[in-house]
């Protein structure tokens, strides 16, 4: 390894080299990388180094001295330096090839041959999120709702998220006010005192329906009944207000009880034609324009005639399980949260989808359960959380050996540790598809389905 080529506090002229797969600039002094924010390749800059560690360092920009053709004027620094938005200073045909090469990179170090095929990316790659998580604390003795800056605690106070629906961030200053309005305590994690720590937002894309939810250290919120009162009326589209109760000091942002405390208990929305039902604390993809791209794929990808019994592992609300299963002759999903699983239940029951079972438990045990139980499996369908699969879970498949799996996953790095596993039981997939449902972040989704040997 190169010995640290710089010290800390040093000036120096670089050029940028590469971005890292979170999207800082890396500029290499005699082999040593340096981490540079809001730094594209191709740039040369004066920076000035901030921290210096064994194998590689961080600076900041002090001056730009060049341009890359990729970077787009007047990026707002904020989104940035919290993180929200990384890529925003890259042109968005740049951040889709961006994306294509991260996995190809990924690949190449596995020594995989898969093809990586152009990201699918959007006609119109800003505010496309419909949710939001905002913590809300003091600063400088207002109530201030925004993004903390990376790595760090503080809060930048931020009106105009850049990804989210407008609606949203419209929705976020209508709370804020109300909460400052009513004096009601900002949480304060140093002392683990005050009162609300989060607002979360949901929107139905298709429904418009928005569901508002005040994490809260105590369920005695101060006023809450006049603030839900003025929220409805500043917002009708909310269909529902929800506390949630939190009063660890963590920094997971939701507890594990919540109470309606206006409305109905879920969202609704709809995608492909289906109407689904999501509960506060299930997952629901962030970006519903670019899901139906990722859900039609899959299934495209699955080649469903209406004969196969499939297997959906990590199945939230089921929303592709019962999308699947509409072509299909049956489907069983599992996934680990329960209100989830519920959720997926009645779905199935509000779009009249009979032939699906759902079932909580964790993906790498009921697996198990499945191939014990000779269940005829054609398609396995697997969307797991950015830790990818299980060992146990690959084991599994490699004794039951489903002639199909579609494999979709939101960490590259993961999937192609889980697709080596995968060669080593005869699935080799011959390409990638990138689907670009994160805009202007690093986060990067693709689908890979492959067929066994
Ligand atoms: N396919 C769904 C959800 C994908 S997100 C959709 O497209 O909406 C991943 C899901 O996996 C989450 O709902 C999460 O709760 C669930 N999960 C995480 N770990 C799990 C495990 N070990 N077993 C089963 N489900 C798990």
């Amino acid at each position: 390894m190169a010995q640290p080529a710089v010290i800390k506090n040093q000036d120096l002229e670089v050029t940028i080299q590469d971005l890292t797969y979170e999207g800082m600039g890396v500029a290499k002094v005699a082999g040593f990388p340096l981490f540079i924010e809001d730094a594209l390749p191709g740039e040369k800059m004066q920076v000035h180094v901030l921290k210096v560690q064994k194998q590689y360092g961080f600076a900041k920009v002090v001056k730009r001295l060049t341009d890359s053709p990729d970077r787009v004027a007047g990026a707002d620094g904020a989104y940035i330096r919290t993180g929200i938005a990384p890529l925003s200073i890259l042109a968005y045909p740049a951040q889709l090839k961006f994306k294509q090469h991260q996995i190809e990179e990924l690949y190449k170090k596995a020594h995989l041959a898969i093809d990586v095929l152009p990201t699918i990316g959007m006609k119109h790659p800003l505010g496309y999120r419909n949710k939001a998580q905002v913590p809300v604390r003091m600063v400088n003795g207002e109530l201030q709702t925004g993004f903390y800056k990376k790595h760090s605690h503080d809060l930048v106070p931020i009106e105009d998220f850049l990804i989210q629906d407008s609606k949203i961030d419209h929705a976020i200053v209508v709370v804020r006010d109300l909460l400052r309005k009513y004096k009601v305590p900002a949480y304060d994690e140093r002392t683990n005192r005050g009162v609300v720590r989060n607002i979360m937002v949901r929107r139905g894309r298709a429904t418009h329906q928005m569901m508002i939810v005040l994490v809260s250290r105590t369920w005695q919120v101060p006023h809450l009944k006049d603030i839900v009162e003025e929220m409805t009326l500043a917002l009708p589209e909310v269909t529902s207000v929800v506390v949630n109760l939190n009063d660890k000091r963590t920094n997971v942002i939701l507890g594990h009880k919540s109470k309606t405390i206006y409305g109905q208990d879920y969202l609704l929305d709809k995608l492909l034609g289906s109407e689904f039902q999501i509960s506060p604390v299930s997952f629901y993809q962030v970006n519903p324009v670019q899901t139906e791209v990722l859900y039609t794929q899959a299934i495209e990808a699955a080649g469903l005639t209406g004969k196969e019994t499939v297997i959906d592992a990590y199945s939230g609300i089921g929303t592709i399980s019962l999308t699947m299963a509409r072509h299909a002759k049956h489907v069983y999903g599992v996934e680990v949260v329960e209100s989830a699983v519920r959720d997926a239940q009645a779905n199935a029951a509000r779009n009249h989808i009979k032939n699906v079972n759902f079932e909580v438990g964790k993906a790498e045990d009921v697996i198990q359960k499945w191939k014990d139980a000779d269940l005829p499996v054609d398609v396995l369908m697997v969307d797991p959380p950015r830790k990818g699969l299980d060992r146990s879970f690959i084991d599994a498949v490699g004794y039951m050996k489903p002639p199909k799996i579609v494999y979709v996953s939101c960490n590259p790095a993961t999937l192609a540790r889980d697709l080596q596993l995968l060669a080593g039981f005869g699935y080799t997939p011959k390409q990638t598809q990138p689907v670009d449902m994160f805009p202007q972040t690093q986060h990067i989704e693709s689908i890979t389905a492959m067929t066994l040997n």
